[in-house]
């Protein structure tokens, strides 16, 4: 059955047996820059007058039609074809599991092959459709260096950063399970309509703090804001951080994407409980690093994401100190109702007062909408994610890379 007709509830699961095509460790050509695509292919013995000819054709298979399978480009000549098997890899993960919430979240668990030393990693991406828009909440890394505590992904130590073929694969994974890719039979170079698209939006806002995997992310979203490809409009790809000061320039210079930031407080003493960055990078360095935010106007403000947890940050006080804070940036609040996940000692603020929360801070002339919590009966709301992929030990590692090269062994 195909997951457009999968109906609220559903769970397809598969079982946890390594493939072994995906274990062959060939470089992806998913998730580098054209310049790397270009070494890549003269490496293989592509002249270096047709590398140029050649990258473009490869990047509208790979980003404009969406296909996994060399195979299908068809005006790649047969023996560059096979080349280019021989040596690479344009593979999706292997979907472990999707599930589909009573309000039609989708929620995927991905496996991504281990590429060289370790062994897969299992990640969690999050599609939201909404009236006139879908957007897609993509993770950055497995797990977190920080342990912000009403956070579940804090909760599981960091695995490892995820390459920018990992970081894009999510979004070419929803893009082939929503039909958001031109079907296979239409005329070469066609481009679904932005307006017709399943994924319009895109929010770094899954598992990870991606300012400290700035390079892959980086990566990633320029391929997948470029014009010849997937071509998302800066605007509507989102990133978000808990306030890793030092490489916010950067995200609106070298990436130029919208920012969001994980405040929840507005006193040092509670952030540094909340979201422990804090202590690093307190409020004041933050706030003057959002007024800096290169390209920030009223028609490009930032957006400041605040968890509403009851008795915790949800007085009236903490709303006029928060308008108080934010004087002179342009900000939008995005006021998020708590998720709560197993073993969590936070509540949800009541609902009364975050709404007067919202009031208060209507009042003195912010926008400030109440995120609906999505998808929470799948665990795919805000800060309910968390894989299974755990840290391997030395033995543990040493054991995987035995198995890989047996398996290879087998295989040849
Ligand atoms: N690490 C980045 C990206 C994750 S974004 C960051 O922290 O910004 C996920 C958003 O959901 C963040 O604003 C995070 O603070 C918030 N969040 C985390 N746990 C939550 C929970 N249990 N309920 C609601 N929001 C939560
Ligand atoms: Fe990491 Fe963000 Fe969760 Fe904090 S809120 S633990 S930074 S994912």
């Amino acid at each position: 059955m195909s997951v457009l007709e999968a109906s609220a509830g559903l769970v397809i699961k598969k079982p946890m047996v390594a493939n072994i095509d995906l274990l062959d460790g060939k470089p992806s050509l998913i998730g580098i820059t054209r310049e790397e695509m270009a070494e890549a292919l003269m490496d293989i013995g592509v002249p270096q007058k047709q590398a140029k000819m050649r990258v473009s054709q490869l990047w509208n298979w790979l980003y404009v039609r969406g296909v996994s399978d060399f195979d299908h480009m068809t005006n790649v000549a047969k023996d560059l074809r096979e080349k280019l098997k021989t040596h690479f890899t344009i593979a999706r993960p292997e979907i472990v599991e999707e599930q589909v919430s009573n309000d039609g979240t989708r929620k995927w668990l991905m496996r991504f092959p281990p590429r060289g030393a370790g062994r897969p990693v299992e990640i969690e991406t999050v599609y939201i459709p909404e009236e006139g828009r879908g957007t897609l909440c993509i993770s950055s890394q497995v797990g977190c260096t920080l342990t912000c505590s009403f956070c579940h992904t804090g909760t599981q130590r960091l695995v490892r950063n995820l390459t920018a073929e990992e970081i894009l694969a999510q979004l070419l994974v929803a893009r082939d399970r929503l039909g958001d890719f031109p079907d296979r039979e239409a005329p070469q170079g066609t481009i679904m309509p932005a307006e017709g698209r399943k994924v319009s939006n895109i929010v770094m806002m899954g598992m990870g703090e991606p300012l400290y995997n700035f390079e892959h992310v980086k990566t990633a979203l320029l391929i997948a804001t470029d014009g010849d490809g997937l071509s998302l409009s800066k605007r509507r790809v989102t990133l978000s951080t808990s306030g890793v000061v030092p490489e916010i320039f950067r995200t609106g210079e070298e990436i130029g994407v919208m920012l969001a930031i994980s405040l929840h407080a507005v006193r040092d003493e509670l952030r540094d409980m909340l979201v422990p960055i804090n202590k690093k990078y307190p409020l004041k360095e933050l706030i003057d690093a959002c007024r800096n935010y290169p390209g920030v106007s009223n028609a490009r403000r930032i957006t400041f994401e605040y968890v509403m947890l009851k008795d915790v940050n949800d007085s009236l006080e903490d709303a006029k100190m928060l308008t108080q804070l934010l004087k002179g940036v342009p900000a939008k609040i995005n006021l998020i109702p708590f998720n709560p996940w197993p073993g969590t000692n936070y509540q949800c603020s009541d609902w009364e007062q975050i709404e007067k929360f919202a009031d208060f801070i209507n009042h003195a002339g912010y926008a400030s909408p109440i995120r609906t919590p999505r998808g929470r009966d799948i665990l795919a709301a805000c800060g309910q994610l968390k894989s299974e992929s755990e840290r391997m030990r030395k033995t543990e590692r040493m054991a995987f890379e035995a198995m890989m090269i047996a398996n290879h062994g087998a295989d040849d």
